[in-house]
């Protein structure tokens, strides 16, 4: 069975408050630049440019963790919010599931490039709950869902 679980920026919201089971978003990044951020007290690291799939949770009020994701006004507590205030840095899809976030998080392919990343809270070895999919050029991207 295959079904759609990626929506553009306009569509999310939408089928988010359609289905309260869907716990679970993945925010599809887009870094244009190079860049080397500081994350917090993890670690400062030089980001390559490319794509990148985040994944986490909210129990109550999914859209509004998304719509806080989306915005650059606000003060910065966890590590994607580190990465997504770089300039280059944009959020082009959101995933939406009903799985936990480990659980969605492990089918997905890609590399860890930071150890640790959006994981202070995980307790299933996700290794970081940032995933690297390569850059336009290269490496071919690969999705596993
Ligand atoms: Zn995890």
């Amino acid at each position: 069975m295959s079904r759609v679980s990626t929506w553009s920026l306009d569509e999310w919201e939408g089928k988010a408050n359609a289905d309260e089971r869907l716990v679970t978003y993945q925010l599809h990044i887009t870094l244009r630049q190079a860049k080397r951020i500081r994350v917090g007290r993890l670690a400062e690291f030089l980001f390559p440019a490319g794509d990148y799939l985040y994944t986490g949770s909210a129990r109550r009020n999914l859209p509004a963790r998304v719509h806080r994701h989306l915005s650059r006004q606000k003060k910065l507590r966890w590590h994607i919010d580190y990465l997504l205030m770089a300039s280059s840095a944009q959020i082009t899809a959101v995933g939406l599931f009903s799985e936990t976030e480990c659980c969605c998080n492990q089918r997905t392919n890609g590399k860890i490039l930071l150890a640790g990343f959006g994981a202070s809270d995980c307790r299933a070895q996700c290794g970081s709950h940032l995933k690297y999919l390569g850059g336009t050029l290269g490496m071919p991207v690969a999705i596993g869902i």
